[in-house]
């Protein structure tokens, strides 16, 4: 495999061009958006150059891998990718449409991932005339930085497509696991379950935010408290996250905490509103 396309160039996009383009593959990213890819092509460009400065990557790396992205705004120009890695907007409808415009596009032994948090695999598999080439490749945000691929296999995934995934993370540097499709995968499984806890700590007055993530970081060395995670995630993100696993799972441990609903009624979504748990506005002069 040496020819990837990546659909969808916002936060996950960007980051998956990145590292595919830095491990030598070919890799055609293709948005929607003139816009968003070239913002994505400046992020890769600036984070590139800050993985020179910390001495990681040479100077000269730089345009030579971003000499292998091509950007495209259309999903026909996949062409010969022998695997395509779809990170666009986590919406059901969006991602059902993108996989039956690939299943017609793509090379027929391409192997279609998707990068979702919450929608089912198997689901997005059925979508397509070749359910068993289709698989999770859920990355971590920021992809570059995190060592973590989960890589899902559908009901219908065969061994022979998840063996080629384990082995492209494993060639991208990642750290890949295998795990089965069921609402929430294992990181948000795990994850959010914690942070609404935590949420549901605030509501009922046991601490305040602060304490809380101290308790977390300095008590069970927690790198981040939940609460500054989940503003880092988005509440919005975290609330879709919890709804997806409480419908699916059908127990009532995972109903989304009743303040983190208002927080995301009331807009404070976390970092990229400004507010969350914490404020990040910058203090009025
Ligand atoms: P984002 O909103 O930053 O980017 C989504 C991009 O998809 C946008 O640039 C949009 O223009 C593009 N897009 C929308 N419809 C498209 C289409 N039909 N064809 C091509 N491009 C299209 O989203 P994101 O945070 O990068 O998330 C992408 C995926 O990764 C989602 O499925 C999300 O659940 C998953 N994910 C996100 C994170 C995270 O921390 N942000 C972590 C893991 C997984």
């Amino acid at each position: 495999m040496t020819h990837a396309a990546v659909i969808g160039a916002g936060t996950m996009g960007n980051g998956i061009a990145h590292v595919f383009a830095q491990y030598g593959w070919q890799v055609t990213l293709i948005d929607v958006s003139d816009d968003a890819l070239a913002r994505a092509l400046a992020t890769i460009r600036k984070n590139l150059e800050r993985q020179v400065k910390k001495g990681t990557l040479s100077p000269e790396s730089v345009d030579e891998i971003l000499g292998r992205i091509a950007t495209q705004t259309a999903l026909d120009t996949v062409g010969d990718a022998s695997l395509v890695v779809e990170a666009a907007s986590e919406d059901r409808a969006v991602k059902k449409a993108i996989f039956q415009a690939l299943d017609k596009a793509a090379d027929p032994a391409a192997i279609l991932a998707t990068n979702t948090s919450s929608i089912s695999i198997t689901e997005i598999a059925a979508d397509t005339r070749r359910p068993g080439q289709v698989v999770g490749m859920h990355f971590m945000n920021p992809v570059p930085v995190m060592q973590l691929v989960e890589v899902i296999r559908g009901h219908a995934t065969t061994d022979a497509t998840t063996q080629a995934v384990l082995e492209a993370a494993t060639g991208l540097g990642k750290t890949p696991v295998e795990v089965n499709d069921y609402p929430g995968f294992v990181a948000n499984r795990v994850l959010m379950p914690m942070i609404n806890e935590a949420i549901f700590c605030v509501m009922e007055g046991v601490a305040t935010s602060e304490a809380i993530d101290t308790v977390m970081k300095l008590g069970m060395a927690h790198p981040m408290g939940p609460l500054t995670l989940a503003d880092f995630i988005g509440l919005d993100v975290c609330l879709a996250i919890l709804e997806v696993m409480h419908a699916g799972l059908g127990d009532d441990k995972y109903r989304p905490c009743p303040l983190l609903r208002r927080m995301v009624a009331a807009g404070h979504l976390g970092r990229k509103a400004g507010q969350g748990f914490y404020d990040y506005r910058a203090p009025s002069a």
